[in-house]
């Protein structure tokens, strides 16, 4: 068979060759030991946490080693496209700050010199790596139809062939000559173009995946699609073209595709391209709260399984993104310890250290990390982040923000910007509840926190006895101080521990006396500094609500 001929029959109009590409895109000049990654995804639905995750290993990969990380977008599945596929990519990581170094940066934007970023608009790339196959004769076009490949299919179910697909016997049209090969485009039959595998039925490759070592597989024997019949390349085939030419060293993606790694490394070979490192990143499961079993998040049943979701409920992104790598390295605890303040793209994260097993996503966990990290943001930055979420998501709560900024900062700074800060916020959706008591509009009194061992009698004595004794102007100490003077006379002692030794001795303690202020002008029997809370409230609104409180417990 003249190959050179087939190919030019099968691709008259391409006259670029392979080595016009190696100068096009020359091996990179970075440091060694640099890591170029690239994150993938096929514009096919939302962003999904897995996606976060696995971009997230991308960046952080390639930051730790100087490298570059960049965002190719494989649309070469019209039929599962969606229409705003890639700006919902985009957003989804802008929202998270996750940021590429280079490729796809928006709907029809680009950025960085390995470009066309899109496959679909790589289809000439592609081409020039097709034709170059067909003139070594390691790929051929078939013409076998839907009908006729499901046919196969029966009748290798019926043989019990131990694999599927196109390959030794099967593969009618690998040995077409030249002749019936033109007679047939003449004819306009429509074809794909195949790979002329060379694996051995009991060959094995072994290749290292750095996640999870040594991988020992059967050698690939199927002629796997390459071009499919309207010239558009499979996954398979376009994958390995743009690593290639957009020099990745490291093939970083879902363990899904651990079993496609012998087609894939049989095709670059080929090609004559050096094959890339492999990590195939675990994937992301749940606890299901039903039966308690491990599961993979379900795009149908757990809303957390979008990257939406924590931008709805007001997960800011730093926690998301500082729970990511608790699950993604497991000593990134233990340095942010060390490092408390250090960005998190600092960290030195390394592949060897993630666990191969699927990684358990948990909500409860997020919460805690969540927590910690709110907390130790300053008033104006939660006043920021709370504003700008609820601009989007909370009306209500937008416009009691934005008319008085001092007043919302202040609330959120009670018990915050010192070395032990309150840990109770995790979400900007929790903040309108957990401050609802400072706002006249949103506050509902609600005393049925009173402390149980008091009586009706003795709690009104102690509000009548705080109106008396309160002075707004009175500083935390002698504030304080006044609250223990009020014990003695009205049957509660100051003193917890007398308290505890003695309890029939007195109506209650000096906390019970707080908390029946703290219920009174809060509603609430757990809230940050009290004196503080007071001070904001103001003394008209405090006097008004222990009047309120006098009359809603008789
Ligand atoms: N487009 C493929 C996907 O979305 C990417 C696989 C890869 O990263 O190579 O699953």
């Amino acid at each position: 068979m003249d190959y050179e001929a087939l190919s030019e029959l099968l691709f008259p109009d391409i006259t670029k060759t392979p080595s016009d590409l190696e100068e096009k895109y020359p091996p990179r000049q970075l440091k060694e030991n640099a890591r170029v990654t690239r994150f993938a995804p096929s514009p096919t639905g939302y962003l999904h946490i897995g996606g976060l995750f696995g971009a997230l290993t991308d960046v952080m990969t390639a930051k730790a080693t100087g490298g570059v990380a960049y965002l190719r977008i494989e649309d070469t599945d019209k039929k599962r496209e969606i229409e705003d596929g890639v700006s919902a990519i985009i957003n989804g990581f802008d929202a998270f700050g996750v940021g590429f170094d280079e490729g796809v940066t928006g709907f029809g934007t680009e950025k960085g010199d390995y470009g066309p970023y899109t496959q679909s608009k790589r289809v000439e790339i592609y081409k020039t790596v097709a034709k170059d196959l067909v003139k070594k004769g390691l790929a051929y076009p078939c013409f076998c139809t839907a009908e006729e490949l499901t046919e196969m299919r029966g009748e290798q179910e019926k043989e019990g062939t131990a694999i599927w697909g196109y390959f030794g016997k099967w593969a009618k049209c690998r040995d077409l000559t030249f002749d019936e090969i033109k007679a047939k485009i003449d004819a306009g039959q429509p074809y794909v173009l195949r790979f002329r595998a060379n694996g051995r039925e009991d060959g094995k490759i072994i290749f290292d995946d750095i996640i999870r070592g040594k991988i020992e597989m059967p050698e690939n024997i199927i002629d796997e699609v390459l071009l499919k019949s309207d010239g558009v390349p499979t996954y398979h085939f376009a994958h390995v073209c743009d690593d290639h030419f957009m020099r990745t060293t490291h093939v970083i993606r879902g363990e899904e595709w651990i079993s496609s790694v012998p087609k894939h490394i049989a095709l670059f070979k080929a090609c004559g391209f050096k094959v890339p490192k492999y990590a195939h990143t675990p994937q992301v499961m749940k606890i299901d709260e039903e039966d308690g079993s491990k599961r993979k998040l379900s795009k149908r049943k757990d809303p957390e399984a979008a990257v939406s979701y924590f931008v709805e409920e007001g997960f800011p992104k730093e926690s998301v993104l500082e729970y990511l790598l608790t699950l993604l390295n497991s000593n990134f605890e233990d340095w942010r310890r060390q490092n408390p303040k250090a960005d998190i793209f600092s960290f030195p994260f390394n592949l060897k250290k993630m666990s191969s097993s699927g990684c358990l996503f948990d909500l409860v966990k997020l919460t805690d990390v969540s927590k910690n990290v709110i907390s130790v943001m300053t008033a104006r930055q939660v006043y920021g982040y709370v504003l700008k979420w609820a601009e989007k998501y909370d009306g209500e709560l937008y416009s009691l923000f934005k008319k008085a900024p001092e007043y919302a900062k202040n609330i959120l700074n009670i018990d915050r910007e010192n070395p032990k800060p309150r840990k109770d916020i995790a979400r900007w959706s929790q903040v309108k509840e957990y401050i609802s008591y400072f706002y006249d509009e949103l506050y509902e009194a609600d005393f049925s926190g009173m402390p149980e061992n008091l009586s009706k009698e003795d709690i009104g004595a102690v509000l009548e006895k705080y109106i008396e004794i309160y002075d707004e102007n009175d500083g935390k100490d002698e504030w304080f101080g006044k609250i223990k003077e009020m014990c003695e006379p009205l049957g509660f002692t100051p003193n917890v521990k007398e308290y505890k030794k003695n309890p029939e001795s007195y109506k209650g303690h000096v906390g019970d006396v707080s908390t029946v202020i703290r219920v009174a002008v809060t509603s609430r029997t757990n809230t940050p500094d009290l004196y503080m809370i007071l001070k904001l409230l103001g003394r008209e609104r405090v006097i008004s609500r222990i009047k309120a409180a006098l009359n809603g417990i008789k």
